[in-house]
């Protein structure tokens, strides 16, 4: 690769993709120039290739969950990031800009804000060599966890946010439906708050690793879904104890059902709650990292693929089989993990 050029996977129209070679991008003022060592393929990934995303802009790199090195800052910018980095830090990136001043914002839900602007989205991601992001969004990794556990961290944000919007606490009986990746860190997140958490999942081999159920429980407090089928909500709904609170977790595919038919009686006598949550604040960035941080939640374990990124296309038929568990992908392969399996 000449310098100056990086290799990236290029979203031109929804569908496909290609592998390009793109100028390495500037880093402006406030922001920083980072050298990706891994991106996490998630099903949002597969969603915004082949089917599409409400929040997709075109021409894109896609790639949200993201962990590098700084190589250059760009000029000083006014306003003060959270963290200070230098170049040579490791650091994740929150994947979200924000405004800092809209309603959703002021009430520390900057997810929703109405200028949000995603990178892989809206701005470019992680499946590229280089990737630019304000120092507004980078958290340092703290030492001692390597690259790939960090960039669970994005995952695990998601995660943290719906136990917080489902009041997951101390006790409560926390039904997950789904083992993937989101529902494996949901059950063990879950857990650490205390919950007696019970996974369920058709699928026997994903089941061993979330020490899932095949069958949902009688009763829950607290449902959250973790996997794009109606069917499931419908489960989980049909599942929930007086005072049970449904969290819509997983958004749905095109193809499925997302208006399947709910009692609104059965909310009624039973004071149920429905909430949705999606994405993560950049508190749940910070307190990710530092769980993992802790060493009290375990990532390493879910790693099924690390996979260079040109073979993006094995990756996303990975997640759309539902056949690996978490799958990583390297721009630079030699930055591979030896005990990689693959
Ligand atoms: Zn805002």
């Amino acid at each position: 690769m000449q310098p100056g050029v990086m290799q990236a996977v290029l979203v031109r129209e929804v569908g496909g993709y290609e592998l390009a070679e793109l100028p390495v991008p500037e880093p402006g003022p406030a922001e920083a120039l980072i050298r990706v060592s891994v991106t996490g393929l998630c099903r949002t990934d597969l969603k915004v290739i082949r089917h599409g995303h409400r929040d997709l802009t075109l021409p894109r790199v896609p790639g949200e969950e993201v962990v590098g090195r700084v190589v250059a800052l760009g000029p000083e910018g006014a306003a003060a990031p959270a963290h200070q980095v230098a170049v040579g830090d490791r650091v994740y990136i929150y994947p979200g800009v924000w405004c800092g001043v809209c309603p959703s914002c002021r009430r520390g839900a900057e997810n929703l804000c109405r200028e949000m602007r995603i990178m892989g989205f809206h701005r470019d991601g992680g499946f590229a060599e280089h990737v630019v992001a304000p120092l507004q969004s980078l958290i340092p990794v703290p030492a001692g966890l390597s690259d790939e556990e960090a960039v669970f961290a994005e995952p695990l944000s998601c995660c943290l946010n719906a136990l917080e919007l489902g009041g997951v606490s101390e006790g409560d009986a926390l039904g997950i439906w789904g083992a993937g990746p989101a529902g494996t860190l949901l059950g063990r997140a879950g857990s650490l708050r205390g919950a007696e958490t019970v996974v369920i999942e058709p699928d026997e081999r994903r089941r061993a690793l979330a020490c899932g159920h095949a069958a949902p429980p009688a009763m829950v407090d607290v449902a959250i879904v973790a996997v794009g089928a109606s069917e499931a909500y419908l489960e989980a709904l049909a599942a929930l104890a007086p005072r049970g609170r449904l969290v819509v977790f997983s958004g749905l595919l095109p193809a499925a059902d997302d208006a399947p038919h709910v009692s609104l009686n059965r909310l009624h006598y039973n004071e149920h709650t429905v909430v949705g949550a999606y994405g993560c604040a950049f508190r749940h960035g910070e307190a990710a990292l530092e769980l993992l941080g802790s060493g009290r939640l375990r990532v390493d374990d879910m790693i099924s693929h690390r996979l260079p990124l040109r073979d993006l296309e094995r990756g996303l038929d990975l997640v759309a089989r539902r056949t690996g568990m978490k799958v990583h992908l390297y721009p630079d392969p030699a930055l591979i993990p030896e005990r990689s399996p693959q």
